[in-house]
């Protein structure tokens, strides 16, 4: 066995947010600890593919390993506060609080054919409590409370997921090495379309999909993960850098700078036309999708003149068109356009030679739905 140096309450540091550390951030950590590759491996193992947040529990550590992590690196989960199902789609949503009693929500939605493979589960993530990106048609921008969450509180959306749905009898085995265990149920899809806007958490964002893809335990394909956005653009070729094969959402929701300015503070800063041409300036990749997520809002953004710049937009940039009717939140100015025009809407679309798909978000009775996401702590 490798020596192992000794470990005492002196060297106690500020914590470390040991769940938030790629693998490699993880070796480099335990290697200034004086701790071999093998046992950084082994805590990775027991962290992110066991699920474990009991020290005590990682039965193949020292001791005295065990001990100095407790003290220097308690690990904190996410509390759930409250879950709630659909009786509509079977989709759950469950409110969680982070360690600093913030509330942030993520949805569990099974998928039906139309919408994937039969049978999948796809999970909403959330990437910030409440979100600073003001978009005035969405919940979550009324919250008060704002903050970044760790790539650690990231991931444990997910981990939660998993153990809820080897709960329920839903693990598949045959991931991670095959093992069996909570990971065997993690969900088929990760969305980045909670709280949140995730490229303004960018460093986090980056190591919760390097934790996410890992293949010594989550080991997501990037085929598998989307990552929302509002339009950040600076970030969107970074982000592409780091993980070309992600893909790539904007939410759109106008389809003129007047419009979106109104609806989207950040339009402000990034017009239309800039992210379109960020967009077309991707070096291209063979199974990277695109698409332009358009909630639609009645006598807003629901024109035959929208639908047609809509579908040029989106054949420029060579994006596929989720277009989703407005969800009411208590308190929201919109509505959602009457269902003949929401039809002409989609047919004016694909007449211009778009794709597009017309959504409906899952959990609207359980306030689940795209742009519906606030924190709710006590939910009727
Ligand atoms: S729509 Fe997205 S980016 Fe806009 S305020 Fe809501 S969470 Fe933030």
């Amino acid at each position: 066995m490798m020596p192992v140096e000794p470990l005492t309450t002196a060297e106690i540091v500020p914590s470390i947010d040991v769940l938030s550390l790629p693998r490699p951030r993880l070796i480099a950590w335990f290697a200034e600890l004086g701790q071999p590759k093998f046992r950084a491996e082994q805590l990775f193992r027991w962290l992110h593919s066991r699920l474990e947040r009991d020290y005590a529990a990682m039965s193949d550590l020292p001791a005295a390993l065990r001990q100095h992590l407790q003290n220097v690196a308690p690990l904190a989960s996410l509390d759930i506060e409250t879950a709630r199902q659909s009786a509509i789609d079977g989709s759950t949503k469950l409110v969680l609080t982070t360690r600093h009693g913030a509330p942030i929500e993520t949805v569990i939605m099974p998928m039906d054919a139309a919408d994937g493979t039969p049978g999948s589960v796809t999970q909403c993530l959330s990437s910030q409590v409440g979100c600073k990106m003001g978009c005035d048609f969405c919940a979550t921008a009324r919250l008060p409370v704002r903050a970044n969450l760790s790539a650690g509180e990231i991931v444990e959306q997910v981990a939660i997921a998993c153990r809820r749905g080897y709960a329920e009898g839903r693990g598949r085995g045959g991931v991670a090495g095959g093992q069996d265990g909570p990971l065997s149920a993690r969900p088929h899809n990760l969305v980045f379309m909670g709280m949140g806007e995730p490229l303004d958490n960018f460093a986090a964002l980056l190591d919760a999909l390097d934790i996410l893809m890992d293949p010594k335990c989550y080991d997501f394909s990037p085929r598998r993960i989307t990552v929302s956005t509002s339009g950040l653009a600076k970030f969107v070729p970074k982000l592409v850098a780091a993980q070309p094969d992600v893909h790539l959402a904007w939410s759109l929701t106008a389809t003129t700078d007047a419009v979106r300015d109104r609806l989207m503070p950040v339009n402000k800063g990034v017009p239309i036309d800039t992210m379109v041409q960020v967009l077309r300036a991707l070096p291209p990749r063979p199974h990277r999708k695109i698409t332009f997520e358009y909630a639609l809002l009645r006598d807003v953004n629901d024109s035959l003149g929208d639908a047609r710049r809509l579908g040029q937009m989106a054949q420029l940039v060579g994006a596929h068109i989720n277009a989703i009717p407005f969800n009411a939140w208590p308190g929201a100015s919109y509505t959602r356009p009457v269902r003949l025009v929401i039809e002409r809407f989609v047919d004016e679309v694909r007449s211009t030679g778009a794709s597009i798909s017309l959504r409906e978000s899952k959990g609207q009775d359980i306030g689940a739905a795209c742009g519906q996401l606030a924190g709710e702590k006590t939910l009727g």
